[in-house]
């Protein structure tokens, strides 16, 4: 049974970015516990933000998989998009060891921390967008962690407009692009958010992202890193 696993928030109410009773969304908090009945040993509840809780560099998902973070309670760890995204940060150095597929198997990311732009599992993985918005004050409140010169990277579109909207930009100004690097400046600090396909098993089934193409974004993200003076892990 996934219990006992590590994380990186309080588990509080209080806290901006994450409280694990939140009942903002009717449908998901119903949702949730639906599954919870026909799964008991599930995690069934908003999955917290995993990682490194200092990073310089966040990727962003979209939201919890049925039988993914939603079983697990650490987002990407147990789910078929989790196999390819952990070997590509151990690859490039942010995890310390490529596989993550159960809690408590000791994988630890080094200057990353990956957080769901909808922290509990959608039906059919589609979230409506007042549940985006919902769960914006989350996001905000988690990438208001990076400093300036910090990096996000958003997985699909979703991702990126919700990273967008979460720190106050307009989303007409970037477009979604696999691969796209976009430079935010606002008054405090200045980001740069990549976008990359997400790593679904769809995606990834269907040839619309390979491995390569991901470890591309990867490698542009770690040059950009190394350009601007940056260990990038
Ligand atoms: S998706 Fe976000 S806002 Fe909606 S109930 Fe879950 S934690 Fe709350």
């Amino acid at each position: 049974m996934p219990v006992a696993r590590p994380r990186i928030l309080p588990d509080t109410p209080q806290d901006p970015r994450y409280d694990p009773s939140c009942t903002r969304c009717a449908r998901l908090a119903e949702f949730r516990e639906l599954v919870r009945a026909e799964n008991p040993g599930y995690w069934c509840k908003p999955v917290p933000p995993f990682g490194d809780p200092s990073a310089r560099f966040v990727i962003v998902g979209l939201a919890p998989g049925m039988h993914g973070a939603n079983a697990t309670g650490r987002p990407f760890t147990g789910d078929y998009a989790g196999i390819l995204l952990f070997e590509t940060l151990h690859a490039f150095g942010w995890a310390n060891q490529p596989r993550g597929a159960a809690v408590g198997d000791g994988l630890a990311l080094r200057n990353c921390r990956i957080s769901n732009a909808v922290k509990c599992l959608p039906p059919q993985n589609k979230p409506l967008p007042v549940e985006i918005a919902n769960c914006a004050s989350y996001l905000t409140a988690d990438l208001a962690t990076l400093e300036s010169g910090g990096v996000m990277l958003a997985l699909g579109r979703i991702a990126h407009d919700a990273a967008l909207r979460a720190l106050g930009f307009k989303v007409r100004d970037f477009a979604f692009g696999h691969g796209a690097r976009h430079e935010l400046r606002d008054a405090s600090r200045e980001l740069v958010l990549f976008d990359s396909y997400h790593c679904s098993r769809y995606n990834t089934n269907t040839g619309r992202l390979t491995r390569e193409m991901f470890h591309a974004v990867f490698a542009s993200i770690a040059a950009h890193f190394a350009s601007s003076g940056q260990a990038a892990a």
